[in-house]
């Protein structure tokens, strides 16, 4: 599934993030940046114990923003790390989820880092409903790309198993294809 907006693609796709050859990929950490299970755990497998190390130095991540570091043994040179919110039904997650999309986007860019590759935020451990994230990331990502169409060239969303990606899928076709 690809959509272009202004000069950005957005593509949807099913996969593992640790494998992507964008130039960031995006994890879903905790506010320690301690490292845990899902696709955090994956990540710092694929990096290698100097991403941990760099965690350690920066210290902790507040919930909705993100931090940046290298990439170590991964193909992608850097991992931007954001923090979702645990799924509360309260107003608030939405204001959060989206934070993690734009923070971890503006930080991309700050860096003129072209390409980007995000998981779903906050549906694993976290809790947060598919339906009503995915919609969230999709909506944020398009609104970045409408900001700063010179910002990057591709943004993927990479779903780990087959009912998200359908959710995702289904998100894009009804918020791209009323356009
Ligand atoms: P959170 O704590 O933010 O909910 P999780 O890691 O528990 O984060 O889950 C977020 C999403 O990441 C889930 O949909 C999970 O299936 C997915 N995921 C797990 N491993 C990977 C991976 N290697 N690549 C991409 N997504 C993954």
């Amino acid at each position: 599934m690809e959509y272009l907006r202004k000069e950005t693609l957005i593509a949807i796709v099913k996969g593992d993030i640790t494998v992507e050859k964008t130039s960031a990929i995006v994890n879903a950490a905790n506010n320690r940046l301690a490292g845990g299970g899902g696709v955090d755990g994956a990540i710092h497998r694929a990096s290698g114990p100097q991403l941990m190390a760099e965690c350690r130095r920066i210290g902790g991540c507040q919930t909705g923003r993100a931090v940046i570091t290298k990439g170590y043994n991964l193909p992608a040179a850097y991992v931007i790390h954001t923090v979702g919110p645990v799924y509360s039904g309260q107003a608030d997650d939405a204001v959060l989820l989206a934070g993690c999309y734009r923070s971890s986007l503006q930080l991309a860019y700050e860096n003129n880092l072209p390409t980007l590759a995000f998981p779903s935020i906050s549906t694993g451990v976290y809790g947060y409903p598919l339906e009503l994230a995915a919609p969230i990331a999709l909506e944020t990502i398009a609104a970045f790309a409408d900001e700063h169409p010179h910002a990057f060239t591709l943004v993927k969303m990479v779903l780990f198993d087959e009912r998200s990606f359908k959710i995702y899928a289904e998100a894009g076709d009804s918020i791209f294809k009323q356009e």
